[in-house]
């Protein structure tokens, strides 16, 4: 699910929510807009700012949602130059607001490329490498104006645009050149006297946020292909991060790459028209770390050999050298990893989870999201399944009616599959119950503020599933047995619900509504 997750519109959409619930938190992604479907409301809300302030002179980024290196990029000053025709319908893109004062060092533009490990999505863990690549634009930068818009190498930083300018320098150090380590930046700023502590800090908390934006749906891809509970094949990824540094050192997310090129390599041309493939050092620097920190986290004999050495460690049990097992390579030197530089990868999260797990109140609407969705594989909430979701949460009421449920359910259902592209199910998508949630939690908690509607529904439904789950096993216990399991409508639906819907009986379902 990762590559979807990270293409433009999904990554727009993914951030908007938590944006909705805590816009302090999540300023660090450029305000964006969804083309074809909100080209009039960029057009509105663009229309309604400048009549308030007509001194504002803003720039937009339009953004082809497929693209890549810059593919189909361009800068416009009015939501009437977007290249509407034929386009726009079949080319879906993002139209975001141009960032017009990026930090710039030698008069460049440049960005961030971050690697960061996703170790595992429950629980969640992140790392961060400690160095990235820094990519220079090829032209003096100058903020925007009708005149420069198409200037590609004063605007985009994508090396794969700026490698064709004249004035592209294949680095000979990492410190020097068009595509540099984030770390001689960083130096560079230091001796400026920027508290680049505090610019790194910033950036860790941006990837934290990002990776809790992209949980709660990389969590239903995730579910429908490996069963939650059991023991099988797990899933890591190394994603790349694009940052841009602004002027006042905020970092500004631009996009995240689910399949960020480890070359590290670079074509130089050695007589006209013929090519060669040389060691690229900075690439080199970064990467190879990246790749070699990955491996030693994710090894899966690691586990193996560290409990072996233990056992080593503990003289008193002897015990003979099995035949099936060869003797591993720890057993001669307890550390094998003792020759290795130390490791780049740093451990995020959960190291400062308690810093951020408050923001996390979209992937526990996942779970509840996932817990009603029944069938294996399936990505969509059924009507049944929505229906129970708010009869097990106890959501429906005098003033909400099991009627207006399903017309809430048909409303929403029936508006994201027109926006989506991914036709394949039907049903309700976790955008759309996200929708529908808040929108119970804004009627239920009136005088709140959002995130706090929203963090006292999802209380109240966790509450209620818990004392239901409660109730069932007592019921397990008790031997009734057989029946379809209680939190879906269907016996398919059924079959992939709570964990302990296993084996419990319809009995139990009945007395416990
Ligand atoms: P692609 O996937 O095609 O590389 P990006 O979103 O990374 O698309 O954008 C390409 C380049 O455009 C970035 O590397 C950056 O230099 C510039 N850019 C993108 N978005 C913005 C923005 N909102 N403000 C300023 N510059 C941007």
């Amino acid at each position: 699910g990762m590559t979807e997750m990270v293409r433009k519109i999904t990554l727009s959409r993914a951030v908007r929510i938590m944006q909705n619930l805590f816009p302090e938190e999540y300023n660090f992604y450029p305000r964006s807009w969804i083309l074809p479907d909100e080209f009039q409301l960029f057009v509105a809300q663009v229309r309604m700012v400048k009549d308030g302030d007509p001194s504002w002179k803003p720039t937009f980024i339009v953004k082809p949602d497929s693209g890549c290196q810059g593919d189909g990029i361009y800068l416009i000053k009015d939501p009437s130059d977007i290249r509407l025709a034929g386009t726009l319908q079949s080319r879906p893109a993002v139209v975001q607001e141009y960032i017009c004062k990026p930090l710039l060092i030698d008069k460049l533009k440049f960005d961030i490329r971050l690697y960061v490990l996703l170790k595992s999505l429950d629980p969640l863990e992140i790392y961060i490498a400690k160095d990235g690549l820094s990519r220079f634009c090829t032209e003096p930068y100058q903020e925007p104006s009708p005149k420069n818009l198409h200037h590609t190498f004063m605007h985009l930083t994508n090396y794969a645009l700026n490698i064709h300018s004249g004035n592209f320098v294949h680095s000979d150090s990492t410190s020097t050149g068009s595509k540099r380590t984030f770390s001689s930046i960083l130096c560079r700023l230091s001796s400026k006297g920027v508290d680049i502590k505090k610019v790194w800090s910033d950036i860790i908390s941006l990837v934290i946020k990002t990776v809790i934006a992209l949980t709660p749906e990389l969590k239903v891809f995730y579910q429908s292909d490996i069963p939650a509970g059991r023991p099988g094949p797990t899933c890591f990824q190394i994603l790349g991060f694009d940052i841009l540094l602004m002027k006042n050192l905020k970092p500004i997310l631009l996009e995240v790459n689910a399949n960020p090129s480890m070359r590290i390599e670079h074509e130089q041309e050695l007589s006209p028209g013929v090519f060669e493939n040389v060691p690229s050092l900075v690439d080199e620097e970064v990467k190879v770390a990246v790749i070699r920190d990955t491996l030693r986290l994710m090894d899966p004999l690691k586990n193996k050999r560290e409990n072996q050495s233990q056992k080593l460690k503990q003289p008193a049990v002897k015990e003979e050298p099995s035949d099936s097992e060869p003797a591993s390579p720890s057993d001669a030197n307890p550390n094998p990893e003792a020759h290795l530089p130390s490791i780049c990868l740093k451990q995020v999260f959960p190291k400062y989870a308690k810093q951020f797990n408050y923001l996390r109140l979209v992937d526990r609407m996942a779970n509840l999201f996932i817990r009603f969705l029944g069938i294996k594989g399936t990505m969509k909430l059924g009507p049944t399944g929505f229906r129970t979701f708010i009869r097990n949460c106890k959501l429906s009421s005098s003033s909400l009616s099991m009627a207006a449920v399903d017309i809430l359910y048909i409303d929403i259902t029936r508006r994201w599959n027109s926006m989506t592209l991914d036709q394949r199910d039907s049903g309700m998508c976790l955008q759309g119950f996200v929708e529908a949630f808040f929108y119970l939690a804004q009627r239920k908690f009136k005088m709140l503020p959002l995130h706090e509607q929203v963090a006292s529904l999802v209380d109240l439904c966790e509450y209620h599933l818990s004392l239901l789950d409660e109730k069932r096993l007592v019921c397990g216990r008790s031997g009734t047995s057989g029946g379809r399991a209680p939190d879906s409508g269907t016996p398919q639906e059924a079959a992939a619900s709570a964990p302990l819907a296993q084996g419990t009986p319809p009995a139990c379902t009945n007395s416990a509504h």
